[in-house]
């Protein structure tokens, strides 16, 4: 099938650990790949955020990607985006009336199904969307600190009418747009993968204290993520050390806010000796880091999906996560780790210092998640589930309109 991606912010291309750079572009990335694995014409649309980026660049994986010349060519950040969507989405309505016409588009965020509504619209072409996020679920989470978009809601809601269908990444996902009244009936659970060529159980280890054991949490340096709640978890685990991966690189850790914030409370707790912020590293070196784990702790206050516990039990590592949003769904509580509450750091040490304390449990907690992400989370099956759904949607067979 000829298969458009849209992802105005989050390019495939770019490098991890930036601002704006998390798990969308990871997801895009590895989907686009897979899916051009599985014999479909892939390409992928993103703005184009700097003069030197040509419009079309073939990635090694095999699919194009075709940088949209909406808006400054120059970084913006995503909540700044959204006056630009109309110019990106006539560009793309422009493209796909030429010599490539996709049969399915696939939106990845809310303002690319904004653009994408309105080139399908002018098109014909059918639309998928995965939000990726939620703008309810953020506003309820961050209150006035929420630099989204005031219209963002409604958006979400129209779109969620307005698209042939809504892929979700998780059972909480769902829950939230039926009571927003998206209906069920246009929705699809198709989680998102784990790169297993990239994350798996041997290789190189990353350096550690061989006498300590060693818990691990990841993710970009801002608060929701719950570092704070880790570090507040640690006298309860007196033994253990803790690496923080993420933020901006290792030099420039000490300027940034939040690092200063967590050391402060690392000082406030007496366990700044057993916390160590490592920094941003690249993606491939994460294997190292998640394998040099004991266990991977993964505390949010939400999280719409959440790469990092796959990653981990990809690796063969245990996690104690918060029962949220699609945490919830990949670590069975028991069985590939164990669920906790988000904020609440006391009842976090609890899980941590048990678990510590069993190497039995560890180990058939790590057989379990490795099954877990061999039979449910390739990219392969996921491509596989959305190929399965394009072909429903692509047959629904709309005249493109005559509108300019
Ligand atoms: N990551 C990385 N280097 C880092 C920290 C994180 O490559 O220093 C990757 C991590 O492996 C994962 C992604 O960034 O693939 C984070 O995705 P997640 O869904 O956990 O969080 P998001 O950033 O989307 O909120």
């Amino acid at each position: 099938m000829r298969i458009a991606m849209i992802s105005e912010h989050a390019s495939p291309l770019a490098v991890l650990g930036e601002e704006d750079a998390g798990g969308q572009n990871t997801h895009v990335a590895e989907l686009a790949a897979a899916l051009a694995g599985e014999g479909h014409d892939v390409r992928v649309y993103t703005r184009r955020d700097s003069p030197a980026l040509p419009e079309y660049v073939a990635s090694p994986d095999g699919y194009q990607v075709c940088h949209v010349p909406a808006g400054p060519a120059q970084r913006v950040p995503k909540d700044d985006l959204l006056p630009y969507m109309g110019e990106f989405g006539r560009w793309l309505a422009d493209r796909w009336r030429g010599d490539w016409t996709p049969e399915v588009a696939h939106a990845h965020f809310w303002m690319s199904g904004l653009a994408t509504v309105h080139a399908a619209r002018r098109t014909g072409v059918p639309v998928v969307l995965t939000y990726h996020a939620l703008g309810s679920v953020k506003r309820r989470h961050q209150g006035t600190k929420d630099t989204s978009p005031r219209r963002r809601i409604g958006y979400e809601r129209a779109l969620g009418r307005a698209v042939d269908r809504v892929i979700v990444q998780c059972a909480d996902e769902m829950g939230e747009l039926v009571r927003m009244g998206v209906p069920r009936s246009r929705m699809a659970l198709v989680p998102s993968g784990v790169n297993e060529s990239v994350f798996h159980p041997d290789g190189p280890v990353a350096p550690r204290d061989p006498a300590r054991p060693r818990l691990l949490t990841v993710g970009r340096m801002v608060e929701r993520k719950g570092f704070l709640d880790v570090v507040r978890a640690l006298p309860a685990v007196p033994e253990a050390e803790c690496a923080v991966v993420g933020g901006p690189a290792a030099d420039l850790l000490p300027a940034d806010a939040f690092a200063r914030k967590l050391r402060a409370a690392a000082e406030s707790c007496g366990v700044a000796d057993r916390v160590k912020l490592v920094g941003g590293v690249p993606r491939e070196e994460m294997g190292r880091w998640y394998r040099s784990a004991d266990v991977l702790v993964a505390a949010p206050w939400y999280e719409p999906f959440g790469l990092t516990p796959l990653e981990a039990m990809a690796c063969g590592v245990p996690v104690v996560g918060t029962n949220v949003g699609g945490i919830a769904d990949t670590v069975v509580d028991g069985l590939t780790g164990d669920l906790v509450p988000p904020r609440d750091p006391r009842t976090l040490g609890v899980a941590l210092r048990r678990l510590l304390a069993d190497k039995v449990r560890r180990f058939a907690y790590a057989t379990a998640a490795l099954d877990r992400i061999r039979s449910r989370y390739s990219w392969k099956r996921c491509a596989e589930q959305l190929g399965a759904v394009y072909a429903s949607v692509a047959t629904l067979g709309r005249p493109a309109p005559a509108v300019a």
